[in-house]
């Protein structure tokens, strides 16, 4: 088992780590440190929130799983946007990802990417209102539309939680923006390329963003769009 793969399943079961993942976290001195982070983290956001949170928004990220939590089958406006404000205002802090190399936040957007296949076709959170929120409390002012949002989630990312979208612009192309938090980029923009893969990774908002998809001149007419049509505070 890698970090990656413990991280998966520390924050998809927090309580009832298997076997595999207990003698990863006995050898590893980080992954000790993201349990425990997470632990704390979930008591205190189940103190703060002491609400339900729809399931599929917040995975089981953000609370400790209870019996019955299922209650907002269809969540108002303001609890979606809570939930996914508290998300992302995270930050674990893995130090140890701070030598990575300078293509290393678009190489692993790009890695990222590989291990989930589904997003491209799996429908999921596709709801456009909810993708601004997200963009919002995230720190993106959406000027227009992206296009058709396919598949919004929250997952573990080298420096804690991250939205990962996959979205269809109006030209018909398919592009992956993912949102990490917490992560200060020091150039102006990133690029790297693996296994057919391209990515940008950008400085905005709360921490930086990537743009992934699967050809270069796809790559070049995403990354245009997204930087037109968001303007990012910071
Ligand atoms: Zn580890
Ligand atoms: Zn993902």
């Amino acid at each position: 088992m890698n970090c990656l793969e413990f991280r998966r399943i520390k924050l998809a079961e927090p309580r009832g780590l298997p076997h595999e993942a207990l003698a990863h976290m006995s050898e590893c001195a980080t992954c000790r440190g993201f349990a425990a982070d997470i632990n704390e983290n979930e008591e205190r956001l189940a103190a703060t929130l002491a609400v339900p949170v729809p399931e599929g928004l917040a995975e089981r990220i953000i609370l400790r799983r209870k019996t019955g939590a299922r209650v907002f089958a269809k969540a108002s406006p303001r609890l979606w946007a809570m939930a996914a404000t508290v998300v992302l205002t995270f930050a674990f802090g893995f130090q140890q990802w701070k030598n990575a190399g300078s293509q290393e936040y678009a190489k692993l957007a790009i890695q990222h990417v590989m291990h989930e296949p589904e997003s491209f076709t799996t429908a999921r959170l596709a709801d456009p209102q909810l993708f601004r929120t997200v963009m919002q409390n995230f720190g993106g002012e959406m000027q227009a539309s992206l296009g058709k949002v396919r598949y919004m989630k929250l997952c573990p990312v080298p420096e804690g939680t991250g939205w990962h979208i996959v979205f269809e612009t109006e030209e018909g192309n398919l592009a992956t923006l993912i949102l990490i938090p917490a992560q200060r980029m020091k150039t102006a923009s990133e690029q790297a390329q693996v296994g057919g893969w391209n990515a940008v990774a950008r400085p905005g908002g709360q921490g930086f963003y990537a743009v992934i998809t699967d050809s270069p001149d796809t790559l070049s007419k995403v990354d245009e769009l997204v930087r037109q049509r968001v303007r990012w505070r910071s």
